[in-house]
């Protein structure tokens, strides 16, 4: 499939009518510098929809794209952001945490991105108990490959996997355009 058309159409901090058009949503979300704004150019063919290497923490909305005219990619905040104040982590987490608990959205699927090299850190299993609690269908995507061997990849992957009981794992490295079409397809088919 192809994307051809990709707009940004509105940052939200609460409530609001993109929440509950109907249009179906797919929601990113990931650890702040895992590679979420690289993966959503590279998803939509983009440079620039997702600003990449903005100072991290920095985003605090949750971003709304109209993919095709027919559907959202929602880009949650980074979380976890070490050097952000504390403060400010707890505002995005509580933001994160709304989305998927309180705000009524429904997605499609949510997208669990990690960074290959760290794997599956406290935060992200923090994350995956939401997503199974709320029961949201979701993926995980495991970026930055292009850092490690095939092996080192495959062991990461393994030992994901065990931890997160057997969720459907894509690989992939937004910087060389690794993996980016099967979560295309798989996201917005
Ligand atoms: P975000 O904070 O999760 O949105 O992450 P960004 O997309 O801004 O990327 C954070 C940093 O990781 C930037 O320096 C990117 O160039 C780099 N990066 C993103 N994806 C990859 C990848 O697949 N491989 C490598 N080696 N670096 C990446």
């Amino acid at each position: 499939m192809k994307i051809t058309s990709a707009t940004f159409v509105q940052g939200v901090v609460a409530d609001a009518d993109v929440l509950h058009d109907d249009v179906p949503q797919v929601a990113l979300v990931g650890r702040s510098n895992v590679g979420k704004s690289s993966l959503i150019n590279a998803l939509v063919g983009s440079k620039s929809l997702a600003k990449v290497g903005k100072k991290p923490g920095k985003t605090t909305e949750i971003n709304f794209f109209l993919i095709n005219k027919k559907q959202y990619l929602v880009d949650l905040p980074g979380y976890g952001f070490a050097e952000a104040s504390l403060a400010m982590r707890e505002e995005l987490k509580k933001l994160i945490i709304w989305y998927l608990t309180a705000s009524g959205a429904r997605p499609q699927t949510v997208a669990l991105i990690l960074d290959v090299k760290a794997g599956l850190t406290r935060f992200d299993e923090d994350m995956l108990l939401i997503l199974k609690d709320q029961k949201h269908p979701f993926i995980i995507i495991v970026n930055k490959i292009d850092k490690l061997s095939q092996k080192e990849v495959a062991e990461q992957v393994r030992v994901i996997q065990a931890k997160a009981d057997g969720a459907e794992i894509f690989c992939a490295s937004a910087a060389e355009r690794e993996g980016i079409d099967a979560i295309r397809e798989r996201l917005f088919a």
